[in-house]
C-alpha cells in the first residue's frame, strides 16, 4: 500500500532532455542554446561551446515547429518493442540546427519521401513506466 504522506503524483516527463514541455501538447517545443560568446546555436543544454571552448553563457533559444527533411531513410529491422517499418530522419530547423527524429503521418514508402520537403513538429505521448509518470516525444509530419 502505497503511503500517501511519501507518495508522489506521476508527472509527465520529456524523452529528450531537448523537448521542453507547455500545458498542452501543442504548446511543447524544442529548444535549444547559443553560445553568447561566439554565436553558435546548439540543440538543447549545453554545458561548453564545441566551437569556442567557452563556458558560453549560453542563451536559452525556443524553437518553432516547422522543419524540412534533410536526408531520410525506411527503417525496416528495429528493436523487438519498435513498429517497423517506420521513416528516421534528420530534419533542418529554420533557426540553424538539425534534429533527429521520425517522419510520421505517411506511409514509409521511399515514393512518399522527399529531400527538403516541408514538415511539423508535433509531440505525444509515447510510453509510461511503473509509476505512472508519462513520457512525450516529438515526432514530424507532412507540413500539408
Ligand atoms: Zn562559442
Amino acid at each position: 500500500m502505497a503511503d500517501s504522506a511519501t507518495a508522489t503524483q506521476p508527472e509527465i516527463r520529456p524523452i529528450v532532455p531537448h523537448l521542453r514541455l507547455g500545458a498542452t501538447r501543442e504548446e511543447d517545443r524544442l529548444f535549444g542554446n547559443r553560445c553568447t560568446n561566439c554565436n553558435t546555436l546548439y540543440v538543447g543544454p549545453r554545458l561548453y561551446c564545441g566551437k569556442c571552448s567557452s563556458e558560453g553563457p549560453f542563451k536559452e533559444e525556443i524553437f518553432g515547429t516547422d522543419g524540412e527533411v534533410w536526408v531520410w531513410s525506411i527503417i525496416h529491422q528495429a528493436t523487438p518493442y519498435v513498429k517497423a517499418p517506420y521513416i528516421a530522419a534528420v530534419v533542418d530547423l529554420p533557426e540553424g540546427v538539425s534534429v533527429n527524429t521520425n517522419i510520421d503521418g505517411i506511409e514509409p514508402e521511399p515514393q512518399n519521401l522527399k529531400f527538403g520537403m516541408k514538415v511539423k513538429m508535433y509531440t505525444e505521448i509515447v510510453s509510461e513506466d511503473k509509476e505512472g509518470n508519462s513520457y512525450v516525444a516529438y515526432r514530424f509530419r507532412p507540413a500539408d
